[in-house]
C-alpha cells in the first residue's frame, strides 16, 4: 500500500495509539499531521523519527481536542501545507476511572468534549474537502467501551456510545461521495492512558494492581494478550484500502474476543 500524496490528521498522536497509527501512515509515505500534547523536545524527536519512516512530510499541531476553534484551524492549516486532508483518525482521549455519583462534572464535559465532540469538529471541517475531490477516510477510534459498558467510566462509554452513533450516522451522509466512516473498537492496549487507570481501578474496586491487570483489564479478552498500537496501525490502513471501499459505518472490536462474549 503507497499513500503518497495524501495527507492524514492523526489526534492525539503524541503518545500511545495515534503515535502507532502515525507511525503506519508515515510508512505508507503519508504526510502526516501529528497532534497532542507533551514535551516540545520531545515531539521534535518524534516528529523527525516519522519523517524518516517514509517519503511524506510530517508537521506538528498543537490543537487542544476541548477547543473546536483550534480544531478547525488544524483542519484548515493541514489543508493549506499539503492541499487536502485526506484521512482523519480522530484518536484523542482521555479517561476517568470514578463512580458515577462523585464523578467530578469538569471531568465529564471534558471527556465528552475530547472523546466525542472533538470527532465531530475535525469531520465537519474535512467532510467538504473529501466530498470535493470524492475520496476521504475517517476513522474513529472507540473501544470496545463503544459496544458494551464497564462500571466506573460513565463519561468515557457515554462518549464512546456517542461516537459509534456519530460514525453511522455520517457514514450514511458522505457514502454516495467516496468517503468511508468507521470506528475502530480496541480492547485493552498497554499505553499510558491504561497504565494510569491501574491504580484508579485499583482504588475504586479495592484491589492491588496485579490483580485489576489478571481481573479487570484481560479477564474479558479471550486472548488473554493486550491489543498493540501496530495491529491497530494495520486496520487503519486497511480501512483506507480498495478493498475496505464497501465498508462504511461500523465499529470494527479488535478486542480478543471481548464484544463476542
Ligand atoms: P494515551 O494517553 O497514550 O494518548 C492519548 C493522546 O491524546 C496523547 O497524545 C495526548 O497528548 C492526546 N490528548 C489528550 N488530550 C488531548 C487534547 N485535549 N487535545 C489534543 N490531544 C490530546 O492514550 P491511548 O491509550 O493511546 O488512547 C488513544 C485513544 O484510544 C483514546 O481515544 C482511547 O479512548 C482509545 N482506546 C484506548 C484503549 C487502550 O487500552 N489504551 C482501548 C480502547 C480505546
Amino acid at each position: 500500500m503507497n499513500m503518497n500524496g495524501k495527507t492524514v490528521v492523526v489526534t492525539g498522536s503524541t503518545s500511545g495509539i495515534g503515535l502507532g497509527i502515525a507511525r503506519g501512515f508515515a510508512a505508507v509515505n503519508a504526510n502526516v499531521v501529528v497532534n497532542g500534547f507533551g514535551n516540545a523536545a520531545d515531539i521534535e524527536k518524534e516528529v523527525q523519527a516519522l519523517e524518516k519512516l517514509g517519503s511524506g512530510a510530517v508537521v506538528y499541531d498543537a490543537a487542544d481536542m476541548s477547543k473546536p476553534d483550534q480544531i478547525v484551524a488544524m483542519i484548515s492549516n493541514a489543508e493549506a501545507r499539503f492541499g487536502s486532508v485526506d484521512v482523519v483518525v480522530n484518536n484523542a482521549g482521555i479517561q476517568t476511572v470514578e463512580p458515577v455519583e462523585t464523578f467530578p462534572p469538569e471531568r465529564w464535559d471534558l471527556i465528552i468534549a475530547i472523546n466525542m465532540n472533538s470527532a465531530f469538529h475535525t469531520t465537519r471541517a474535512a467532510l467538504p474537502g473529501m466530498k470535493r475531490r470524492g475520496w476521504g477516510r475517517i476513522i474513529n477510534i472507540s473501544s470496545a467501551h463503544g459496544l458494551v459498558a464497564s462500571p466506573y467510566k460513565s463519561a468515557y462509554v457515554t462518549a464512546k456510545h456517542g461516537i459509534t452513533g456519530f460514525t453511522k450516522t455520517v457514514a450514511l451522509e458522505a457514502a454516495q461521495n467516496g468517503v468511508t466512516v468507521n470506528a475502530i473498537c480496541p480492547g485493552y492496549v498497554l499505553t499510558p492512558l491504561v497504565e494510569k487507570q491501574i491504580p484508579e481501578t485499583a482504588a475504586a474496586r479495592g484491589i492491588s494492581e496485579e490483580a485489576v491487570k489478571r481481573d479487570v483489564l484481560l479477564a474479558a479478552q479471550w486472548t488473554k494478550k493486550f491489543v498493540t498500537v501496530e495491529q491497530l496501525a494495520g486496520v487503519a490502513l486497511f480501512l483506507c484500502s480498495d478493498a475496505a471501499e464497501n465498508i462504511t459505518g461500523i465499529s470494527l472490536p479488535v478486542d480478543g474476543g471481548w464484544t463476542a462474549a
